[in-house]
């Protein structure tokens, strides 16, 4: 199951799960022990890296506890926040493994759930979730509704829940993808550009969770009038590269 990297002589994970964490003290114990264990379940090998984005709480201390116990686990640290957006491309960027993975920190998808995909992996480029149910406020609810109808006709691309943070990439794909948006409309750039690409995407079903600890750090009007300045920003990015 280890595979080698050429010329480096260490062994490849066959998973990377990248968690980024922004003040997450109350969840992120749980949501590492998860992915510790989903890696057993799986049987092959498996990282764990887990990317502060320079929290204000104990998240990282937290962290660093549960590093000296899980040697697959890996904890890094922004000095200041730098949006979920910074968090996942250090996350990438970090990553080793074959296929990765991300998901957030906060409890509201479970990762179990990836288990049943796995025969999916070599398949497609991205398997890209789509939530059941979407454990939000109504609000939130229609303007995802809206902005994932938007996205796709506006950017082409075709996943049915763009926002949802449970996706795999193959190693390649990702790191081949620049992210140049902050905050959240990173999921929305990176689907775009692959769209472009040429990558294959397939979606697959995930079940969402109510964040029961913690806050979100999104604020949903505010994040709804920057997500279509976002939209207009990425569409011309994509038109650059379609020259
Ligand atoms: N997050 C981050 N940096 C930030 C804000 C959020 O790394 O500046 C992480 C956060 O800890 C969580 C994920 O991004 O793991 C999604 O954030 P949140 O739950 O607030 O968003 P929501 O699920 O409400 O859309
Ligand atoms: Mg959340």
């Amino acid at each position: 199951m280890l595979s080698k990297k050429k010329g480096v002589g260490q062994p490849t994970p066959f998973l990377s799960i990248v968690i980024p964490a922004y003040n997450e003290e109350e969840n992120i114990k749980d949501v590492i022990e998860k992915s510790v264990e989903f890696g057993k379940k799986l049987g092959k090998p498996c990282e764990v890296i887990v990317v502060d984005d320079g929290s204000k709480d104990r998240t990282f201390h937290i962290c660093k506890e549960l590093a000296e116990k899980y040697p697959e686990l890996r904890c890094i640290r922004h000095e200041r926040n730098k949006g979920k957006a910074g968090a996942l491309k250090t996350g990438f960027k970090e990553a080793k493994g074959e296929y990765i993975f991300y998901t957030d920190a906060d409890n509201q998808y479970d990762i179990n759930e990836l288990l049943q995909y796995i025969n999916l992996f070599g398949k497609y480029d991205i398997l890209s979730g789509y939530r059941l149910n979407k454990a939000i406020s109504p609000f939130r609810r229609f303007a995802s509704w809206l902005y994932n109808v938007i996205a796709r006709k506006l950017l082409g691309v075709k996943a049915r829940d763009i926002e949802c943070a449970f996706k795999v990439f193959r190693s390649k794909v990702i790191k081949n993808i620049p992210i140049k948006t902050k905050g959240f409309m990173v999921e929305t750039e990176i689907l775009a550009r692959a769209t472009v690409c040429g990558y294959s995407i397939h979606d697959i079903p995930v079940h969402h969770y109510a964040r029961r600890k913690g806050k979100t750090a999104v604020s949903p009007l505010k994040e709804a009038l920057r997500s279509l300045l976002g939209l207009y920003l990425i569409k011309k990015e994509i038109l650059k590269i379609k020259k």
